[in-house]
């Protein structure tokens, strides 16, 4: 088929788990301008609504109004420069807010082209023929130790040192996303997702879960149920793309 034409369609759920009294995680949707986002903010009190918050306005105030002409992954990395940019110096600015920060995990596609950006241990997988990838690596310590053979992937799980993120969004003057590029299949299913939803299921849960024939709203909930039946420790927060 000569055809590249792709459809996207999408949904997502935010909820604020068991143990949590609030609900640090964002997400942004556009199908129009083929922007999804999910953040995890961080910071004493509410700075880690405001900087999640931030993150997903910006992001999408910038990409949906950007012109035609520039080349995605140009606009990607100028919008996250910008994010970036407006968080840290409202930090600066506010000592409430101070240290605040974001994961930020970003699909972005044009057609079939898809680009993952990843900043922090949000992540993005795709289910493609029943079987689940995972796109994106986590910037935390403990998967750092992990690559370089320190710790093995069980003692990670456990480790004290989880929570400790390498980059974020926000939190200091400038900030890389990581940048993948992939080609979009019909049939294929994107998931963005916070650590409330990975710290909880194994991939091969999450696997399974996806691999049910339903409505992209119903797998949310489903996915969100399981987390917090699991636990439910953190903020939980899933957005679901298909490509048809
Ligand atoms: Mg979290």
């Amino acid at each position: 088929m000569a055809s590249a034409l792709v459809h996207y369609t999408a949904a997502a759920v935010t909820d604020r788990g068991r143990k949590r009294s609030s609900n640090e995680d964002a997400f942004g949707i556009s199908v129009e301008h083929g922007v999804y986002l999910v953040c995890d903010g961080m910071g004493g009190a509410a700075a880690g609504e405001v900087a999640s918050s931030m993150a997903v306005d910006e992001m999408l105030r910038l990409l949906t109004s950007r012109a035609l002409a520039a080349p995605l992954n140009l606009a990607a990395e100028e919008a996250v420069r910008a994010a970036n940019e407006a968080i840290f110096s409202r930090s600066q600015r506010n000592p409430k807010l101070r240290g605040m920060g974001t994961t930020l995990v970003g699909l972005l596609v044009e057609e079939s082209r898809v680009l993952v950006l990843n900043i922090g241990d949000s992540r993005c997988y795709r289910l493609r023929n029943r079987t689940l990838e995972q796109l994106t690596a986590d910037h935390s310590l403990v998967d750092e130790l992990v690559r370089m053979g320190r710790m093995t992937p069980a003692d990670a799980l456990r480790s004290p040192l989880r929570n400790v993120i390498t980059r974020a969004l926000g939190t200091q003057k400038e900030v890389a996303p990581d940048i993948f590029e992939h080609q979009a299949e019909p049939g294929d299913l994107f998931l963005l997702c916070s650590d409330g939803l990975t710290r909880e299921l194994p991939d091969s849960l999450i696997e399974s879960l996806l691999a049910a024939d339903s409505s992209l709203d119903e797998l949310c909930s489903r996915l969100v149920s399981a987390a917090n039946k699991a636990g439910g420790n953190d903020n939980v927060t899933c957005l679901l793309v298909r490509a048809a």
